[in-house]
């Protein structure tokens, strides 16, 4: 299996290489075989980059909102048609099934860039009348460079999710992709200068954390979006602090879905598990600490493992499997890490917690979804983020119990409340400390809702008009229609 682009970055509308950089091997985490080897970028890599993107910003910031978003829709209509292309490229990069990246990951690139390329006509300054002549309005003006910097969780989805809303405002990008996951970005900018961008606009570079930060400590960069863990944000946001640059944290979680006794038990069920096994675990808003009310337990817990028992694990090509394996070898080690963790806590493996041994991938990084019961709320399982498939029941009496153990948390990106009573629903969402809530549903992200979190789980906001805020800045002008009265 081979997936070699024509080079390592994207720089001003081509593929270039330095192989000077750090080598960068892309390995198929069904497999553990090598699909491509890239370079990471050098020093003058990074300032080719940047300075393409300072050299290509103004004209871009001059054309006419409608005429930027056009560019994106067509941008977004070559997504779709190689919509099975891009999925199986995802597919190698990142181990997840063909059912899922055939639904999800282009495609929701795509809805970003088909959101943004149309809403960005509509989003102006404000007029403000002062009575009597004087009036002030305000313009939304773009930021300049912006940096992506992206996970592997959802590679060609975060770097749309990136570009889009940036491009849309006026703004340039250079997005460095996840080392694990470099190769759906590359076929992104491609599509870009395809669909017309001018080149210069979204230029991607490979490379490691280094790479990252010397991105986001450019004196030319103005913005730095980050996708990525809480540690790494913390070190991302503290290099943009340093030099006054905007900053947005997408970043990790450890969150609740609370699921009350008269909830429907198939969709409560089905929810869990969309909330903890979909992408293997690998969600940043995953609800992993499920609560379930006592009165419901027993019933939620018989249809969660028979539901479970029948997920189907194993070759991601394969238009049937629903769970693929774990993204890295290191993943692996931490996810399986975990597990053990849970068991020497006492926590009860309810159900699966071994390696599958598949014929024909057994160097894969595979692992069984996982179902703790017996969870207290002080174990590492329940405290800590693990990325994987891994799901703690915990059980609850009443209502304001289980919002104060639900909000007893560090993080605060994602929670979920299942219940049939939505007067209930809708007065504990507003008590939960959390920036993207479900109600009935879980772990859906449409583009015009805005998506965050609150606490460590980051600042600013992807998606929804909330994002064209986050890429601009607003600048008044108070105008004056009569004498300047001054005492001088
Ligand atoms: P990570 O923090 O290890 O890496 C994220 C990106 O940051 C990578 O591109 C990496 O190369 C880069 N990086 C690492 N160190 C850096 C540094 N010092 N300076 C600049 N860049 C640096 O995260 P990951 O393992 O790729 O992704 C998993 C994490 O991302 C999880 O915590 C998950 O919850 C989070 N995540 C959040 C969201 C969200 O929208 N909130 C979405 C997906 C994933």
């Amino acid at each position: 299996m081979k997936a070699q682009p024509k080079a390592s970055h994207y720089i001003n509308g081509r593929f270039v290489d330095d192989e000077q950089g750090a080598p960068v091997e892309v390995i198929y985490p069904a497999t553990g075989e090598v699909i491509a080897r890239l370079h990471a970028a050098t020093p003058n890599i990074v300032e080719l980059a940047v300075e393409a993107a300072r050299a290509a910003q103004d004209g871009w910031a001059r054309l006419r909102p409608a005429e930027r978003g056009r560019i994106l829709r067509r941008a977004a209509d070559i997504l779709h048609a190689r919509n099975e292309e891009l999925a199986r490229l995802e597919t190698l990069d990142t181990g997840k099934p063909l059912q899922e990246t055939t639904v999800a990951d282009p495609a929701s690139a795509a809805e970003a860039l088909e959101f943004f390329g149309g809403v960005v006509a509509g989003f102006h300054g404000d007029y403000v009348d002062f009575g009597g002549g004087p009036f002030g309005y305000t313009r939304r003006e773009p930021l300049g460079v912006c940096v992506g910097i992206g996970a592997w969780n959802y590679p060609i989805q975060g770097a749309g999710w990136k570009s889009a809303p940036a491009l849309a405002m006026g703004n340039a990008m250079v997005f460095k992709p996840s080392e694990n996951t470099p190769l759906s970005a590359l076929a992104l900018a491609e599509i870009y200068t395809e669909a017309g961008l001018p080149d210069g606009l979204f230029n991607v570079v490979q490379g490691f954390g280094d790479v990252g930060a010397a991105l986001a400590s450019h004196p030319e960069v103005a913005k730095v979006s980050l996708t990525g863990s809480v540690p790494t944000g913390r070190k991302v946001l503290a290099l943009a602090g340093s030099q006054m640059k905007h900053a947005t944290m997408e970043l990790g979680g450890k969150s609740p879905l609370i699921v009350f006794d008269d909830a429907d038990v198939e969709n409560a069920v089905g929810g869990a598990m969309l909330a903890n096994f979909y992408s293997t675990g690998q969600v940043c808003s995953n609800g992993t600490r499920v609560f379930v009310q006592r009165g419901i337990y027993e019933r939620f817990m018989d249809r969660l493992t028979q539901r479970t028992a029948k997920i189907r694990i194993g070759d991601p090509l394969d238009p049937a499997t629903q769970m693929g394996p774990l993204v890295s070898k290191a993943q692996h080690e931490k996810v399986t890490g975990y597990i053990g963790i849970g068991r020497d806590e006492g926590a009860t493996v309810h159900y699966g917690g071994g390696v599958p041994q598949l014929q024909g991938f057994e160097g894969g990084f595979f692992v069984e979804p996982t179902i703790f019961t017996d969870v207290r709320d002080d174990m590492r399982i329940a405290r800590e983020e693990i990325f994987g498939p891994v799901m703690s029941v915990l059980s609850f009496t009443g209502e304001d119990e289980v919002v104060e153990r639900a909000n007893d948390t560090e993080f605060g990106l994602s929670a979920g409340v299942f219940s049939r009573d939505l007067s209930r629903a809708h007065r504990v969402v507003a008590e939960l400390k959390a920036g993207s809530c479900w109600i009935n549903h879980y772990n859906l992200a449409p583009l015009e809702l805005p998506f965050g979190g609150y606490k460590q789980s980051g600042i600013g906001r992807e998606n929804s008009l909330a994002a064209l805020a986050h890429y601009s800045q607003l600048k008044s002008v108070y105008v004056e229609t009569g004498n300047v009265i001054s005492p001088y």
